[in-house]
């Protein structure tokens, strides 16, 4: 396998709109660096012309176009194009132009300068709506705690990665993950830097609220047990407070006597529900990770690529 020095990875599912922008743009600041290179775009199942684009893309040198046999989500869809990367260092980014390609170079300036193994980005002025930044800046600060790593911004998918961590990455086949989280089990040395954030190019996002909220999931589920430790903790506090509240509607009855205590007793049905309601919700959430317990002892595939198109190199043997 001939090695590069830089390779791209881009998942795209129904970009249409953006890919003659997204490598009108990419391209030349590729070219530019001078350093040898491959962009690699992943069709995570589009159901728009993308495919058809990216195919007349792969007839030009150093791209290469992974066609997946349905959609498998974003980070599926890159770990599919992580499984053919031939860089020595690896950019992941969108392809709906929101990370803009001109920062490329400095991410690799600073990968090389540091010796990182993982560069992040912060989103700056970042262009989205705030129904999307508020769970971003709650995942944020949850991710840090998890991971035990200072980044600030882990939703922006404009990174670098050594070949060393993509390798140990794609050893994992992890059925939900999170990308830019687990990339942080087997880096050493991490740092961020700062990105400018655009609007989308074109097209609208492939995440509505119940996809986002799967994802945080897999960030949170996929890394800890937080959310369990939660409830756990929850739980104690819960009881210690019933028996306190158990005590204190003993000692009432004493003193007021026994009408003051049935009168009560719509106060006790409406702490029952509160408490019925929280053991609902500590047994979905179990049931959570016993779905995918379940999901990952089936060991199905991450991912299924159907084919991959490139236009042969000279002297590339494969
Ligand atoms: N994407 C993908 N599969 C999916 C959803 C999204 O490959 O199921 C890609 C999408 O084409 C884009 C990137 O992931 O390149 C980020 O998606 P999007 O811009 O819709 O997310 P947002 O910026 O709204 O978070
Ligand atoms: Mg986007």
């Amino acid at each position: 396998m001939i090695r590069v020095q830089v390779s791209v990875v881009i998942p795209v599912y129904n970009e249409e709109a953006n890919l003659a922008a997204l490598m009108g743009r990419l391209l030349p600041v590729m070219k530019e660096m001078g350093k040898s290179f491959e962009v690699i775009l992943v069709d995570d199942g589009s159901k728009d012309n993308s495919l058809n684009l990216l195919k007349e893309f792969a007839a030009s040198p150093n791209i290469k176009v992974v066609e997946l046999t349905r959609n498998y989500g974003q980070h599926a869809a890159i770990m599919a194009g992580f499984s053919i990367v031939r860089g020595n260092m690896i950019i992941t980014m969108d392809a709906d132009l929101q990370n803009p390609p001109e920062e490329i170079p400095n991410l690799v300036r600073v990968m090389e300068e540091g010796r990182y193994d993982v560069v992040g980005t912060i989103r700056k002025g970042r262009k989205d709506s705030f129904l999307r930044i508020l769970p971003s800046k709650i995942i944020n600060m949850v991710a840090r705690k998890i991971t035990g790593v200072s980044m600030r911004d882990w939703g922006c998918m404009l990174r670098a990665y050594s070949r060393p961590v993509v390798e140990r990455m794609i050893e994992c086949h992890e059925q939900a993950t999170f990308i830019p989280a687990l990339a942080t089990v087997f880096a050493k040395r991490v740092t961020e830097i700062e990105v400018s954030h655009e609007e989308r190019f074109g097209g609208k996002s492939n995440y509505p609220l119940r996809k986002l909220i799967n994802l945080q999931f897999d960030l949170v589920a996929s890394f800890s047990n937080l959310p369990i430790k939660l409830i756990m903790y929850g739980g104690i506090l819960m009881s210690f407070t019933g028996v306190c509240f158990g005590l204190f509607l003993a000692v009432a009855r004493l003193v007021y006597g026994v009408r003051w205590a049935a009168e009560g007793i719509f106060t006790l049905f409406a702490i029952l529900f509160v408490f019925v309601g929280l053991q609902f919700f500590a047994l979905g959430v179990i049931g959570e990770y016993i779905g995918r317990i379940y999901g990952q002892v089936r060991k199905r595939p991450e991912y299924v690529i159907e084919n991959i198109y490139y236009a042969i190199e000279e002297g590339d043997i494969r």
